[in-house]
């Protein structure tokens, strides 16, 4: 046989396509039929390869392409990009989502694409590194912001400058207190100003809360956080309702500042996703036990958690949150003192900042956020982790001990 032939009977035994082999892309975008987020967390993000049919995605570092495929330079945007952002919009429920370097990419991004002259309002307990971005770096950019109480709808109202004002800025639960903003009300009440609704949701991610579904318009994330999982990544992300003129300038900004997030650090976000939905419930079930032990702990004189009936958000935060999430605060009677020593003192718990990792963090949070943070300086901020309840709360208890 000539090599001609030889190959063709080859062609001919091949197989037909399997069924799976469809391109994930198309997939992703197209099946409709699983909506559930931990659903699409799990198994959505799985199709990888139209060849193989890898069941993970692919790390794609590729940072330029061939003309007439679609794609020209990485910064703009690039595949391994567009498979995370496919599985955020369709996690939250959005039309489109960007990722980028961090999550404070992300949120100035979003703030400067509003245009010059611009106002927003925004909590007066949110993250304290945005917080004091808005406060002091903003106005170079043409940005003022007014801060509302948190929770307070009426204070969101009366900071409304009406015709000024182009966005609402919320964070529930608020770091550190963990105060609870009622997001389908604050969409009516920015809307009715003409304002657009932006929601910092870094620590209810869309298996506990689904911000775009109760009116808001962008939500955002520090994808550092929960929505990874694993300490072991920054980024950043936005999932927009609607791909309207904002979204434009906003991925222009992204270009522009050149905030877009790294190849590697795409995939890795995408693995940690996979687990979002059973981390989220361990997280959730964790912390509501360490709350309620430290009810009744002596040293300790409050104890700020969404999930406890006590807690002033607690009835909306039921409305809108699925599980309480993972984020808690503790007040200690022996004060700034009391929360020095206990910090040095843990051992399960790590003496360190951020959040939403698999292991649990204390941090005590005044200090670091500084003379102007309304934070009380007796709070010792927890990330509860995922490791056994019991072990977590016996560490507490030691360290807030005699
Ligand atoms: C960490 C954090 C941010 C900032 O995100 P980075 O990824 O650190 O830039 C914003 N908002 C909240 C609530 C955060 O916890």
């Amino acid at each position: 046989m000539s090599g001609a032939s030889v190959a063709m009977t080859i062609l001919a035994l091949k197989p037909a396509p399997a069924r799976h082999s469809m391109r994930w892309e198309d997939f992703i975008m197209t099946d409709d039929s699983f909506t559930d987020p931990a659903t699409i967390a799990a198994s959505m993000i799985g199709i990888s390869d139209a060849e193989t049919g890898d069941v993970a995605p692919h790390v794609k570092p590729a940072t330029t392409y061939e003309y007439g495929k679609g794609y020209s330079y990485y910064r703009g945007t690039a595949p391994g990009l567009e498979d995370t952002e496919r599985v955020l919009a369709r996690l939250e429920g959005g039309e489109a989502a960007m990722v980028f370097a961090s999550g404070m990419a992300a949120a100035t991004s979003l703030l400067v694409s509003l245009g010059s002259d611009t106002h927003v309002v925004a909590p007066e307990t949110m993250y304290w590194f945005l917080r004091n971005w808005m406060i002091k770096d903003a106005p170079a950019f043409g940005l003022s912001v007014t801060l509302y109480k948190n929770g307070d709808l009426d204070s969101i109202r009366n900071a409304i400058e009406p015709g000024k004002t182009k966005a609402v800025w919320v964070e529930t639960p608020a770091n550190p207190d963990w105060s609870i903003t009622d997001i389908a009300a604050a969409a009516e009440i920015a809307h009715a100003a003409r304002a657009k609704l932006f929601i910092d949701s870094t620590t209810s991610p869309p298996v506990i809360t689904r911000p775009l579904e109760l009116g808001a318009d962008v939500v955002m994330h520090s994808a550092t956080k929960f929505l990874n999982g694993h300490s072991d990544v920054l980024a950043g992300a936005l999932i927009t309702k609607e791909k309207n003129d904002l979204w434009e300038c906003v991925n222009h900004a992204r270009a522009g500042f050149g905030g877009t997030l790294g190849a590697f650090e795409s995939w890795l976000l995408l693995r940690g996703m996979r687990t979002l939905d059973v981390r989220m419930q361990r997280h959730s079930e964790n912390a509501m036990r360490v709350a309620e032990a430290m009810l009744s702990n002596p040293a300790v004189s409050h104890v700020l958690y969404p999930g406890l009936s006590d807690h002033p958000g607690h009835e909306i935060a039921a409305k809108q949150m699925k599980g309480f999430g993972g984020m808690m605060s503790i007040r200690l009677k022996g004060g700034a003192d009391a929360a020095a020593r206990a910090v040095l003192r843990t051992k399960l718990f790590r003496n360190a900042t951020s959040l939403g990792g698999t292991e649990s963090l204390i941090e005590h949070r005044g200090p670091v956020e500084g003379p102007d943070s309304p934070t009380p300086q007796d709070l010792l901020r927890l990330s509860v982790g995922l490791e056994n309840a019991a072990d977590l709360i016996a560490d507490l208890e030691q360290a807030l001990g005699q």
